[in-house]
């Protein structure tokens, strides 16, 4: 972060040096122009006074040969602007692309840091916490009680594993290989089942399903469709950070689409992360500082298989508090 201040501050100085040296060299040759312009003008008059062409300076100014060197001098004056205005252009052109670029390595980088911070410790932790478990298993004599919480709790660790490595391949996929496998899906049943498989994993949450009519249903893939259900009610429990979120997942047909909108009450997100959340490895915050599991692949997974569906994800506020992320997805596909 230091190197990256100082390459700025550095950078910056050399662009304004170049903007100053390009005024001053413009200006200079504005003034040795007009300084040349004079003499000659000065030179001509003096001949012309010699050879007794003219008498006054209004006959010198109202001569042909003044009025061509006036012409030249003009033209020449405006090349130099012309000049310097295309150089000036074509800098700050410049200097903008090297911007951009700069600017896309270095939230490529944090990105990449955020995910490797992530990923070792999404991998470490339950890894660390099986050998803990098959450890204590191997060294002491246990009851049966305790076997059973102690395996219940290492299956969930190697459940949690192989939603990562699931994920990441997903993730890997969605991008190269994802061709959505179409057939007809009928989501007034489907987010039923999906909602109460939830409901079993966090028994204390309030979820709560709306349709504005029965039976809708669309042509999709149905394992891409449950993926992006799935992360997208189980990120509104996540962020919810309560005992007892509540998650409103309504249901609509408008016209030849179907809009899907899941609602909590949570931390919401902040304006200008909320085009953010949807690319890879984004997570709100500082990886360092927060507290939730997750890699910020979540989300990219969600985008891309919307958009394989021709369909589009938004995310808005909720009232008082909380998120709206509001997918539409076309009926058939084209
Ligand atoms: P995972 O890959 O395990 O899903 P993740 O949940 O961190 O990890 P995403 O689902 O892609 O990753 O979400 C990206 C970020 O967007 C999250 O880290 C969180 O900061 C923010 N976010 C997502 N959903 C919500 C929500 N419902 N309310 C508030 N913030 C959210
Ligand atoms: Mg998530």
């Amino acid at each position: 972060m230091q190197n990256n201040v100082r390459l700025r501050l550095f950078s910056n100085i050399v662009i304004v040096y170049m903007l100053l040296a390009l005024a001053w060299w413009s200006f200079l040759l504005f003034t040795k122009n007009r300084d040349a312009f004079i003499s000659k003008v000065e030179l001509q008059k003096l001949v012309m006074i010699a050879n007794n062409e003219i008498q006054t300076d209004e006959a010198f100014l109202a001569s042909p040969i003044y009025q061509n060197l006036l012409k030249k001098y003009q033209r020449q004056e405006w090349m130099i602007l012309g000049e310097a205005l295309v150089f000036a252009i074509i800098l700050v052109i410049g200097i903008w692309f090297i911007n951009r670029g700069y600017n896309q390595q270095v939230n490529t980088a944090q990105l990449s840091r955020n995910f490797l911070l992530s990923i070792t410790h999404e991998l470490k932790s339950p890894i660390a916490s099986i050998q803990l478990v098959l450890e204590t298993l191997k060294k002491r004599q246990l009851n049966e009680a305790q076997i059973k919480k102690l395996s219940h709790n290492a299956l969930q660790d190697t459940n949690r594993l192989n939603t990562l490595v699931n994920d990441l391949l997903l993730a890997a996929k969605v991008e190269t290989a994802y061709r959505p496998h179409i057939e007809t899906i009928s989501l007034s049943t489907l987010l039923p089942e999906l909602i109460s498989k939830l409901q079993h994993r966090h028994p204390t949450a309030n979820f709560d399903f709306r349709q504005s009519k029965e039976d809708i249903s669309m042509a999709g893939d149905l394992t891409g469709i449950t993926s992006v259900v799935m992360n997208l009610l189980e990120n509104a429990v996540k962020y919810s950070h309560q005992t007892k979120p509540a998650i409103v997942t309504s249901l609509r047909e408008v016209g030849e689409k179907v809009s899907i909108q899941f609602a909590d009450n949570g931390i919401g997100i902040p304006d200008k992360e909320k085009n953010k959340v949807f690319e890879r490895f984004y997570r709100v915050g500082n990886e360092d500082t927060r507290q939730t599991k997750g890699t910020g692949l979540g989300l990219y997974i969600v985008d891309q298989i919307i958009k394989a569906h021709q369909g589009s994800i938004t995310v808005s506020d909720n009232r008082p508090q909380g998120s709206i992320f509001t997918i539409n997805l076309p009926k058939e596909q084209g």
